[in-house]
Protein backbone atom coordinates (compact mmCIF):
# COMPACT_ATOMS: atom_id res chain seq x y z
CA UNK A 1 0.00 0.00 0.00
CA UNK A 2 2.74 2.16 -0.71
CA UNK A 3 0.56 4.06 -3.38
CA UNK A 4 -1.31 6.93 -1.39
CA UNK A 5 0.35 6.60 1.78
CA UNK A 6 -2.39 6.66 4.86
CA UNK A 7 -2.07 8.62 7.87
CA UNK A 8 -1.45 7.42 11.04
CA UNK A 9 -5.31 8.44 11.84
CA UNK A 10 -6.69 6.72 8.92
CA UNK A 11 -4.72 3.48 10.09
CA UNK A 12 -5.89 3.80 13.74
CA UNK A 13 -9.48 4.70 11.89
CA UNK A 14 -8.90 1.27 10.10
CA UNK A 15 -7.89 -0.71 13.54
CA UNK A 16 -11.07 0.23 15.29
CA UNK A 17 -13.67 -0.32 12.43
CA UNK A 18 -12.16 -3.80 12.34
CA UNK A 19 -13.09 -4.11 16.52
CA UNK A 20 -9.32 -3.68 17.43
CA UNK A 21 -8.36 -1.41 19.88
CA UNK A 22 -5.83 0.87 18.39
CA UNK A 23 -2.85 0.58 20.64
CA UNK A 24 -0.01 2.86 20.39
CA UNK A 25 2.26 -0.09 19.24
CA UNK A 26 -0.02 -1.49 16.62
CA UNK A 27 -0.83 1.61 15.25
CA UNK A 28 3.18 1.90 14.97
CA UNK A 29 3.44 -1.71 13.78
CA UNK A 30 0.76 -0.85 10.59
CA UNK A 31 2.33 2.63 9.82
CA UNK A 32 5.85 0.68 9.29
CA UNK A 33 4.04 -2.06 7.55
CA UNK A 34 1.70 0.67 5.32
CA UNK A 35 5.31 2.17 4.08
CA UNK A 36 6.07 -1.27 2.56
CA UNK A 37 5.08 -1.85 -0.95
CA UNK A 38 5.03 -5.48 -1.02
CA UNK A 39 5.42 -7.49 2.19
CA UNK A 40 7.31 -7.85 5.27
CA UNK A 41 8.12 -10.37 8.18
CA UNK A 42 7.80 -9.34 11.91
CA UNK A 43 11.28 -9.13 12.45
CA UNK A 44 12.13 -7.20 9.15
CA UNK A 45 9.24 -4.65 10.80
CA UNK A 46 10.77 -4.69 14.30
CA UNK A 47 14.17 -3.62 12.51
CA UNK A 48 12.50 -0.78 10.85
CA UNK A 49 11.08 0.62 13.42
CA UNK A 50 13.91 0.48 15.98
CA UNK A 51 15.77 2.14 12.77
CA UNK A 52 13.42 4.72 13.66
CA UNK A 53 13.76 4.95 17.19
CA UNK A 54 10.25 3.57 18.15
CA UNK A 55 11.35 0.83 19.98
CA UNK A 56 9.20 -1.74 19.99
CA UNK A 57 10.10 -5.21 21.52
CA UNK A 58 9.71 -8.04 18.91
CA UNK A 59 7.11 -9.73 21.08
CA UNK A 60 5.25 -6.91 20.89
CA UNK A 61 5.32 -6.75 17.11
CA UNK A 62 4.33 -10.27 16.80
CA UNK A 63 1.29 -9.81 18.51
CA UNK A 64 0.49 -6.95 17.25
CA UNK A 65 0.27 -8.14 14.03
CA UNK A 66 -1.36 -11.38 14.96
CA UNK A 67 -4.61 -9.53 16.67
CA UNK A 68 -4.17 -6.99 13.41
CA UNK A 69 -4.38 -10.51 11.32
CA UNK A 70 -6.97 -12.12 12.83
CA UNK A 71 -8.98 -9.25 12.50
CA UNK A 72 -8.55 -9.07 8.71
CA UNK A 73 -6.68 -5.59 8.83
CA UNK A 74 -3.17 -7.28 7.42
CA UNK A 75 -2.73 -10.04 5.57
CA UNK A 76 -0.44 -12.87 6.57
CA UNK A 77 1.32 -14.06 3.25
CA UNK A 78 2.69 -17.52 3.71
CA UNK A 79 5.10 -18.60 0.32
CA UNK A 80 7.28 -21.11 1.36
CA UNK A 81 9.86 -19.18 3.50
CA UNK A 82 10.12 -19.71 7.42
CA UNK A 83 8.83 -16.61 8.62
CA UNK A 84 5.49 -15.37 7.71
CA UNK A 85 5.02 -12.37 5.70
CA UNK A 86 2.66 -9.51 6.35
CA UNK A 87 1.12 -7.38 3.84
CA UNK A 88 -1.21 -3.96 4.80
CA UNK A 89 -3.50 -4.12 1.58
CA UNK A 90 -6.80 -2.97 0.26
CA UNK A 91 -10.00 -3.21 2.15
CA UNK A 92 -12.27 -5.09 -0.13
CA UNK A 93 -11.98 -8.51 -0.45
CA UNK A 94 -8.92 -9.90 -3.13
CA UNK A 95 -6.43 -12.65 -3.93
CA UNK A 96 -2.72 -12.24 -3.77
CA UNK A 97 0.06 -12.79 -7.08
CA UNK A 98 3.22 -13.50 -4.79
CA UNK A 99 6.81 -13.71 -6.60
CA UNK A 100 9.03 -16.50 -4.84
CA UNK A 101 12.08 -14.56 -6.54
CA UNK A 102 11.81 -10.73 -4.92
CA UNK A 103 8.76 -11.23 -2.46
CA UNK A 104 6.99 -8.49 -4.79
CA UNK A 105 2.99 -9.02 -3.99
CA UNK A 106 0.25 -7.50 -6.78
CA UNK A 107 -2.93 -7.71 -4.84
CA UNK A 108 -5.79 -9.17 -7.09
CA UNK A 109 -9.36 -7.51 -6.70
CA UNK A 110 -12.48 -8.97 -6.36
CA UNK A 111 -12.91 -13.00 -6.86
CA UNK A 112 -13.88 -15.41 -9.07
CA UNK A 113 -13.94 -18.31 -6.70
CA UNK A 114 -16.91 -17.09 -4.19
CA UNK A 115 -19.53 -18.83 -6.66
CA UNK A 116 -17.64 -21.95 -6.99
CA UNK A 117 -17.03 -22.53 -3.41
CA UNK A 118 -20.35 -21.55 -2.25
CA UNK A 119 -22.00 -24.08 -4.44
CA UNK A 120 -20.10 -26.96 -3.40
CA UNK A 121 -20.40 -25.87 0.59
CA UNK A 122 -23.98 -25.43 -0.35
CA UNK A 123 -24.07 -29.14 -1.54
CA UNK A 124 -22.23 -30.29 1.40
CA UNK A 125 -24.41 -28.56 3.93
CA UNK A 126 -21.11 -26.73 4.88
CA UNK A 127 -21.01 -23.08 6.34
CA UNK A 128 -17.95 -21.30 4.71
CA UNK A 129 -16.71 -17.81 7.18
CA UNK A 130 -13.71 -17.22 4.66
CA UNK A 131 -11.47 -18.23 1.96
CA UNK A 132 -7.69 -17.84 1.16
CA UNK A 133 -6.39 -18.11 -2.37
CA UNK A 134 -2.94 -17.45 -3.27
CA UNK A 135 -0.64 -17.55 -6.63
CA UNK A 136 3.00 -17.80 -6.19
CA UNK A 137 5.33 -17.37 -9.06
CA UNK A 138 7.63 -15.58 -10.54
CA UNK A 139 6.96 -11.80 -11.27
CA UNK A 140 7.95 -10.37 -14.61
CA UNK A 141 11.26 -8.47 -13.21
CA UNK A 142 12.48 -12.18 -11.55
CA UNK A 143 10.91 -13.65 -14.81
CA UNK A 144 13.30 -11.70 -16.89
CA UNK A 145 16.40 -12.52 -14.70
ZN1 LIG B 1 -3.94 -8.80 0.70
ZN1 LIG C 1 9.94 -11.10 -8.38
ZN1 LIG D 1 -12.03 -14.77 -2.78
Amino acid sequence: MATDAPTRDDLAARLAGAGVKPSRSRVLVLEELAREANDATAQQLHRRLARRNRSIGLATVYRALSAMTEAGVVDELPHGTTETCYRLCGSGHHHHLVCDGCHRVIELPGCPAKGWIERGAREAGFEVTGHRLEAHGLCAECRRR
